[in-house]
């Protein structure tokens, strides 16, 4: 026979990853970042009746894919531009809100450039219209401080691995008024919110890494940043031709994500994986793909920009010694392929 585990099993662990200000009814466990984005926006079209949903251009799959079957629905999607370092304009979103709005859906930060949005501006407005707000903040959780309150997000979904916890776990954050509809159906865990036997080592190791993240979170980020502005600083001055993608500062700590002029980023990988240094060419998540990210074109670079670009991911175990040698093999690399 088995028995359902009461909620308040996971109590410690929902204590553990909650946000400021956040009750931990509020927390929902599911199985990663893109569960947590689809049932944000299909739960809102279900929730509000309504057929509209508003979101960017440079969103994770997980976001846009679910816009593209929900537009085969009859949904309509609109799908907002960014600027040319890839921030979007609160005032855009605002003059995009109709009567028929269920939700606007803009992530906390990107996964590939790491840009940041204005995500307390645009709480605001959503907030003023009376519209339900979502952000994916799978990459900024645990990276930079996220106030629900003080943000007014509504709905909140963010991933375990993304700060070194298991893979296979996330949360959606549901703000204590709005009556989300569940994604899955099934023995009623989570209070009949989400369906499904609990990923109980998954959900432990969560708690775990989120209480560090939240422990170190100021020290990390000043940390991490320091040495990210170092590393670019030293980029730009030290290999001619290159360039730096996203906006320089409201940009996620750890992330650097570089142009260089008539190298392709694929054969930098190449060169710098043999050097034990790993790095990405766009987006990790969708790294086999030989098409343009969708990002990089948002932003108007053009195939050639966008395919000479490689992205570097720096945590609190980086080190500066591990930056000057990937500098060096940055500047091999280079020579030798602009030579080609
Ligand atoms: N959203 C963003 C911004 C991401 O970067 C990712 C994954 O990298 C996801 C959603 C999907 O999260 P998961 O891999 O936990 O399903």
């Amino acid at each position: 026979m088995t028995r359902r585990l009461p909620r308040a099993f996971f109590r410690t662990e929902r204590i553990a990853v909650l946000f400021d200000s956040v009750a931990p009814e509020e927390i929902c466990f599911t199985g990663g970042g893109t569960e947590s984005d689809n049932w944000a926006l299909c739960g809102a079209i279900r929730l509000t009746g309504k057929r509209r949903i508003i979101t960017t251009r440079i969103e994770h799959h997980a976001v846009l894919h679910t816009c593209e079957y929900l537009e085969r629905q009859g949904i309509e999607v609109v799908r907002l531009d960014v600027d040319r370092d890839g921030i979007l304009s609160p005032e855009a979103v605002e003059r995009a809100i109709s009567p028929d709005t269920a939700l606007v859906s803009v992530m906390a930060a990107n996964n590939e450039i790491g840009t940041i949005q204005p995500i307390r501006e645009i709480g605001t407005l959503c907030r003023k219209h009376g519209v339900l707000f979502h952000t994916d903040a799978v990459q900024a959780y645990g990276h930079i401080p996220l106030d629900v309150e003080e943000m007014q997000i509504d709905l909140l979904s963010a991933s375990a691995h993304k700060l070194h916890g298991p893979k296979g776990v996330g949360l959606l954050y549901i703000r204590r008024c709005v009556d989300l509809p569940p994604l899955l159906f099934g023995g009623g865990q989570e209070d009949g919110k989400r369906s499904g036997t609990l990923n109980t080592a998954g959900i432990v190791g969560f708690g775990a890494a989120a209480a560090q993240a939240r422990e170190h979170l100021e020290e990390n980020m000043q940390s991490i940043a320091a040495l990210r502005d170092e590393m670019i600083r030293r980029v730009l001055a030290e290999i001619p031709g290159t360039s730096l993608t996203g906006d320089p500062v409201r940009r996620l700590p750890g992330n650097i994500h570089l142009r260089f002029e008539n190298v392709k980023g694929r054969e930098l990988l190449h060169l710098l994986d043999r050097c034990g240094i790993c790095a990405s060419t766009g987006s990790a998540c969708s790294a086999e793909s030989m098409e343009p990210s969708h990002v990089l074109s948002a932003l108007g670079l053009s195939r050639l920009e966008a395919d000479s670009s490689l992205r570097l991911t720096l945590s609190e175990e980086t080190t500066r010694e591990e930056l000057s040698r990937t500098l060096d093999a940055l500047k091999q690399a280079v020579d030798a392929l602009s030579w080609l």
